[in-house]
């Protein structure tokens, strides 16, 4: 068995949906987890905000929108009058159930249940297609197997056993398709794995099948070894491993969503990215065999803030970064990076939500500045410290770039350095130039 994951962009037309169709069905049983169609979880988004400020006109506008759309793709997509009536039925039936939240009471009950009929759309769509097609396919409602449990974390054992029982029931059926992203919670309702969590859906679907490999079929050809969006002749690299995988899709590699990766790491099976432009391609396969003696990659994260404080108080005293951490942890903010002094300390955070509450709070220890608009640009490679030179290499790049903060030796796969937004392209470019095109 094994696991194909489509985005957006894979369903968000009749045509890519038939391009699609044509990797679907070659060779083999798999379990195929889809995304809404491009573009539709954001207006669903819209409508709930709408909702939720009881513009009910506005919600109605971005719902008769959407109808047009996917009746016009409707239209394109099947041959026959008798598969189009359908999926004209299912769009109907979709977009009503989502009119009839358009009443007094909003919760974030109904919220979640809208969110979730992008995919639920999608998958049908592309099941009556495959079906009109002469494939037998199967429909796999994610609802019946994909749960969280009370802390949010995905519930492994239930997701197993009751996966395991659906397909039991169809012994004989080579493709399952189902929906990515959506789920239910510990008290049974709908809910979902957070935006981009389609990824997260295929890796845990490749985990309780015990899957040859998760794909996760885009429209690159694999991870690069740098942003191609900022920098010229970037290329895809073949091999790399979850650890390296993990910081990457963390630090900015849009290709891969950061959650898909520590399941598939856990259960040791591989995932490949793949290039629906070029299937044929190797793409990226990451697993656990590690890289040695070269810079993987490079990878830079927006929209950072670095605080830094300072105080006399911190010298030679102990528990003073525990009071720091502590604050942040009372409003429930990851910290990224961290460098410290004997007289101060410097973090920076991705989630500044609560900035100006942690802010008063950590000026109780001292002289606290903030700077938002930073990038971490992250390198990943073979960085054990046995490894010399790279350091070197890596600060030799960045020689006209004027660095905020630096952290090394954190893991064996990464150095972080904190530059401001302004010098986010200069920072990428040098370092590709350095490390990867000489
Ligand atoms: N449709 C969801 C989103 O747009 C999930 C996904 O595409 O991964 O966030
Ligand atoms: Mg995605």
């Amino acid at each position: 068995m094994k696991v194909m994951k489509f985005g957006g962009t894979s369903v968000g037309s009749a045509e890519r949906i038939k391009e699609m169709t044509k990797l679907i069905v070659r060779g083999g049983r798999k379990i195929v987890v889809l995304s809404a169609m491009s573009g539709t979880t954001n207006n669903l988004v819209e409508i709930v905000n709408y909702l939720y400020k009881k513009n009910h006109d506005g919600a109605n506008e971005i719902i008769n929108r959407l109808v047009k759309k996917y009746n016009k793709e409707i239209d394109l997509l099947y041959t026959t009058e008798e598969y189009k009536a359908q999926a004209r039925e299912l769009v109907r039936y979709h977009f009503n159930y989502i009119k009839s939240f358009i009443t007094d009471v909003f919760t974030v009950f109904e919220e979640k249940t809208i969110l979730a009929q992008g995919e639920l759309l999608s998958t049908a769509m592309v099941n009556f297609y495959l079906k009109e097609q002469g494939y037998n396919s199967e429909l796999l409602p994610a609802l019946d197997f994909m749960r969280i449990n009370k802390n949010n974390e995905p519930d492994t054992s239930y997701i197993k056993n009751n996966l395991k029982d659906l397909l039991a029931d169809y012994s004989d059926v080579e493709i399952f398709i189902t929906q990515g992203y959506i789920c239910r919670n510990a008290f049974g309702e709908v809910d979902n794995l957070q935006r981009g969590g389609s990824d997260y859906s295929a890796s845990l679907i490749g985990v309780a099948v015990d899957a040859d490999n998760i794909q996760i079929w885009t429209d690159i050809d694999g991870m690069h070894n740098n942003d191609p969006r900022y920098v010229e002749n970037t290329s895809s690299i073949a091999e790399m491993s979850f650890d390296e995988a993990a910081e990457l899709a963390y630090f900015g590699a849009k290709i891969l969503h950061p959650t898909s990766v520590l399941p598939a790491k856990l259960a040791n099976i591989p995932v490949k990215l793949l290039n629906t432009m070029e299937p044929d391609a190797p793409g990226t396969t990451i697993s656990e065999k590690e890289s040695h003696n070269r810079i993987t990659a490079v990878a830079a994260k927006d929209n950072i803030t670095a605080i830094r404080i300072k105080s006399g108080r911190m010298l030679l005293a102990y528990g003073f970064l525990r009071k720091v951490f502590e604050i942040f942890e009372s409003y429930k903010t990851p910290i990224d990076m961290i460098t410290t002094s004997e007289v101060g300390v410097s973090v920076t955070i991705d989630d500044s939500k609560h900035i100006d509450d942690i802010v008063d709070d950590l000026k109780k220890f001292g002289t606290v500045e903030v700077d938002p608009g930073q990038v971490i640009i992250c390198v990943v490679g073979d960085l054990v410290r046995e490894n010399k030179g790279y350091a070197n290499k890596i600060f030799n790049a960045l020689k006209e770039i004027p660095v905020r903060m630096i952290s090394y030796g954190g893991s064996d796969h990464n150095i972080s350095l904190l530059v401001s937004s302004e010098h986010k392209k200069d920072a990428l470019n040098a370092l590709s130039s350095k490390l990867f095109n000489n």
